[in-house]
């Protein structure tokens, strides 16, 4: 059982949660010391960026606004040129995964350190882990420079997250607490704040998808992405995420529905096999799978593969790459299993 024996690594981010704390980011630019910071965004979201850049006075060196998925190193290079000939000694990376990343990896190459403000529930901000892309191929590792110093959470940042990506980004990350409960490092303490993440995004998901703006709906959701990054920071991932690797490496499958897609699939695939989903299970109507799924179809999510451009003689190559290298997994699989799993994720079958 996990009370066998366990480390527990201790949180070093500072952690700052509420609604209209993006004004204290320039405090905090303070606290660590620094004073030149440059603001760093997708290209989608450089108004915001740039406003807080204003707002920071002094404490900003300029924006930085080409921030990509899946961290093109070629845009990191780009960013190194922006930072060094800016002068500013340190990063802060407004946005989603996307940005957030963007920060790592000048953190990572630098030495900077980084306050990250999440505006999606992606979740990548309290983890150690650095994903990047060269070339087409991507890599990931983890390192202890590539953890920000200091999240700033603001309910406020996430009232206008566009409908489809706020459910598609919630399930990216009950996927991550949904890993982190059968994790091969998983521990007393991290399966607590992936039960409690998940169950926040339960309880408050379908107030926002009814009422975007709904603030206290809000935090609630943004709460449980805090707790499913956390619990993410701190332990391995299995099937789940390599099949969203695959797909997203190998095909360019766009992250947030991708994961959104698969997690009812590959959840009920290993709840055949742990009892640690148990209270997964309670929380969603008794079946993972099945339970998962109802509530993703509840809240208009994709649930079909083949809507994402891929073909099922895609489903055979994805296949392949997906049991190239052997991985902890609760359940043993081959290539005939994660077949038969992806067939039923390009339909959009409802698992059992
Ligand atoms: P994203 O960061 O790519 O954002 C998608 C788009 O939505 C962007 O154009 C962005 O500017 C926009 N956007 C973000 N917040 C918005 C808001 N509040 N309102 C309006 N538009 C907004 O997407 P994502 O799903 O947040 O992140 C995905 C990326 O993060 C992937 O590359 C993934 O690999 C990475 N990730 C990494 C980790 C980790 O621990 N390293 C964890 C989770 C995700």
């Amino acid at each position: 059982t996990l009370l066998d024996g366990f480390v527990f690594p201790g949180v070093p981010t500072r952690v700052l949660f509420g609604a209209g704390t993006l004004a204290q980011v320039g405090d905090e630019v303070g606290q660590l010391g620094r004073a030149r910071a440059l603001v760093l965004s997708t290209p989608h979201q450089s108004d915001q960026a740039g406003k807080l850049a204003d707002a920071l006075g002094e404490r900003a060196v300029g924006t930085f606004t080409e921030a990509a998925m899946h961290t093109p190193v070629s845009v990191t290079e780009r960013a190194l040129d922006a930072y060094r000939t800016s002068g500013a000694d340190c990063v802060v990376a407004l946005g989603g995964g996307s940005t957030i990343g963007l920060g790592k990896a000048i953190a990572t190459r630098t030495g900077a350190d980084q306050i990250a403000v999440p505006t999606t529930y992606a979740g990548s901000e309290m983890t150690d882990i650095l994903g990047e892309t060269d070339a087409g191929r991507k890599t990931t590792r983890r390192d202890a420079s590539i953890r920000p110093e200091v999240v700033v959470y603001d309910v406020d940042l996430t009232l206008g997250l566009p409908s489809a990506m706020t459910v598609t980004s919630a399930l990216n990350a009950i996927a991550h607490g949904v890993e982190a409960l059968y994790a091969p490092d998983a521990n007393p303490v991290t399966s607590l704040l992936a039960v409690d993440g998940i169950g926040a995004f339960r309880d408050g998901l379908p107030a926002v998808s009814k009422e975007p703006t709904d603030r206290d709906a809000r935090s609630k959701v943004l709460y449980g992405a805090w707790l499913c990054s956390l619990a993410l920071g701190y332990t391995t991932m299995s099937l789940h995420h390599k099949l969203a690797h695959v797909l997203g490496g190998s095909f360019g499958t766009p992250h947030a529905e991708t994961h959104a897609i698969l997690l009812p699939h590959t959840a009920g695939f290993n709840a055949a096999a742990t009892d640690r989903l148990g209270a997964i299970a309670e929380m969603f109507g008794g079946s993972v799978g099945g339970g998962l799924w109802d509530f993703a179809r509840s809240l208009g999510a994709p649930l079909r593969l083949s809507d994402l451009g891929l073909s099922e003689d895609d489903l055979d190559r994805a296949s392949a790459i997906a049991v190239e290298n052997s991985y902890a997994n609760p359940r043993p699989f081959d290539q005939n299993d994660i077949r038969a799993l992806l067939q039923a994720a390009w339909e959009g079958s409802r698992p059992d």
